[in-house]
């Protein structure tokens, strides 16, 4: 019978070492998740706990080796039953969040040119809209368009076409605030909401993003005929006035503002009703 119990014994310590040991993958793969910061610091705390518990219960094995004692190797055995559990379900919980996280941003994203999709703008443009008229706020959107993209899909391939789309949408993503909206608004179109952004203001934005982009080479192949490609673009700008009661007439004004740069010969920024001066920063 004693015999029984210190096989038992010894067997449950054993097998709680193991399992401590066992819980230190996991626990390496959870770390591996975690961005640098205060969290990932508390977990490597609890890797050292861990590696403190596997030390103490060599030293009780080493101790006890012979001991009929049940009770403490059963508190062993359950203790390092319930570590592994834990971080188990720790990493599971961490995997789906970042799982969750990817899928929420894959929703809101174009994918070809990485910036925000369509849906997106929609869903942040109706909320900006009623901040602004709640708040008696100013808000403008800036509807960019390239000039001619048909000729570099025609002249150069779609696919190049596409890297033009992709580096383009870089480029005004380096000019506008953190704090504003870049969305594919169709094709070759690009819907800027800037919040808290008068007229003025909007239509020098979208006066710097034209010149930027119009100065721009793009070097996109290594083909020596393709040394570099430039192209323009022409920005329709539409600031909230108290007249606008629906979000679409915004956009209609952005729209008809980009439809007469269109006209007016391309290349330029129109804003509203009138075309402003372009203000130099
Ligand atoms: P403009 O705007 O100056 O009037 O002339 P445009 O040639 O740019 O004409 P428009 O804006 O009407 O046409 C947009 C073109 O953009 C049509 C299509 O060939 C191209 N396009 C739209 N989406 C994509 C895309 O995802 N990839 C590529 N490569 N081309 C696209
Ligand atoms: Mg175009």
């Amino acid at each position: 019978m004693e015999s029984t119990l210190v096989t038992l014994s010894n067997g449950l310590v054993i097998a709680g070492l193991l399992i401590l040991v066992g819980a230190l993958f996991p626990l390496r793969k959870l770390i591996d998740q975690l961005a640098p910061g205060p969290i990932r610091k508390k977990w490597y705390f609890q890797s050292g706990l861990i590696f403190g518990f596997i030390l103490g219960y060599l030293v009780y094995a080493i101790y006890f080796w012979r001991s009929a004692n049940i009770i403490v190797p059963f508190v062993f055995f359950f203790g390092a039953a319930y570590v592994w559990l834990t971080i188990t379900l720790s990493l599971q919980t961490a995997t789906d969040v970042r799982r969750f996280m990817e899928l929420e941003q894959e929703n809101i994203t174009d994918p070809l040119i990485g910036i925000y999709n369509r849906r997106y703008m929609d869903k942040r443009l109706e909320e900006e809209f009623k901040r602004a008229k709640r708040y008696q706020q100013p808000l403008s959107l800036l509807l960019i368009d390239i000039d001619f993209f048909k000729k570099v899909n025609d002249t150069y391939g779609h696919p190049f076409g596409d890297l033009v789309l992709r580096h383009w949408g870089g480029l005004i993503l380096s000019v506008v605030r953190a704090s504003d909206i870049v969305a594919r608004y169709g094709g070759d179109e690009i819907l800027v909401i800037t919040p808290s952004t008068p007229p003025i203001a909007a239509f020098a934005l979208a006066e710097r993003i034209r010149q930027h982009i119009e100065m721009h080479k793009f070097i996109l192949s290594n083909d020596p005929k393709l040394k570099f490609v430039q192209f323009t673009v022409s920005i329709g700008v539409a600031s909230l006035s108290p007249e606008h009661d629906q979000v679409g007439e915004l956009l209609k004004v952005a729209d008809q503002a980009l439809y007469r740069a269109k006209s007016k010969g391309r290349n330029c920024v129109i804003a509203g009703d009138e075309v402003l001066e372009p203000v130099i920063l």
